[in-house]
């Protein structure tokens, strides 16, 4: 691994500024008609983009006109439901073959929560404890403790759920948030030991 490649924002800057996309990945591909998928495999692992194309109908004066794709063509194509969630970003468009647009998009995979949730394999976790002092009412004395608990994929960001719970506030037994992916418990200090004289193994290890 190359610990100076650029970041994939890099990759997206469109280099041409003519009001059709053509970002510097582009440059990557070469001048061959057919692109395999090897091809893309390599170049998104060189980036750190993900890629993803699709092929639209052209506009209708478009293809009456016979001529080429401009930016006021481009703006008259429909795009994939998928794209316009999860941040992809047009990264080029050309007229094909077939009669089509081509359109290429492309988004930084890896761990800025933008990988696909369902292609990601869900390797590292960041998890977050918040630690609440509760009273019954402003001013009142602190009578209970809770932690509230998160878990969510390093890599991609999803959020997981904590099952077998229901969901709530309660002062002396384990709730979750209404979508199970907070985990509220309620906690106390180890008053038992000290009042007792128990020793405490654990936390004397
Ligand atoms: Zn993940």
């Amino acid at each position: 691994m190359n610990d100076k490649r650029p970041p994939p924002e890099y990759w997206l800057e469109d280099t041409k500024d003519n009001g059709i996309p053509y970002a510097r990945i582009n440059d990557l591909f070469g001048d061959d008609e057919t692109i395999t998928a090897e091809q893309i495999a390599t170049i998104e692992d060189r980036t750190s983009l993900q890629i993803r194309f699709s092929s639209q109908e052209m506009p209708e004066p478009m293809a009456d006109k016979g001529e080429t794709l401009n930016p006021e063509y481009l703006a008259m194509t429909d795009r994939p439901t998928w794209s316009r969630t999860g941040g992809w970003v047009l990264a080029g468009a050309w007229d094909n073959e077939d009669g089509e647009i081509t359109l290429m998009y492309a988004r930084p995979k890896g761990n800025r929560g933008m990988k696909s949730a369902t292609a990601c394999q869900h390797e590292n976790f960041i998890a977050q404890v918040d630690v609440n002092r509760l009273r019954k009412g402003e001013g009142d004395p602190v009578t209970d403790y809770s932690a509230d608990v998160r878990i969510k994929c390093a890599d991609c960001g999803l959020a997981f759920r904590f099952m077998g719970l229901e969901c709530g506030n309660n002062r002396f037994e384990p709730k979750v948030s209404v979508d199970a992916t907070e985990l509220r418990i309620p906690i106390e200090p180890d008053y038992v030991h000290e009042i007792l004289g128990i020793s405490n193994i654990a936390g004397n290890a």
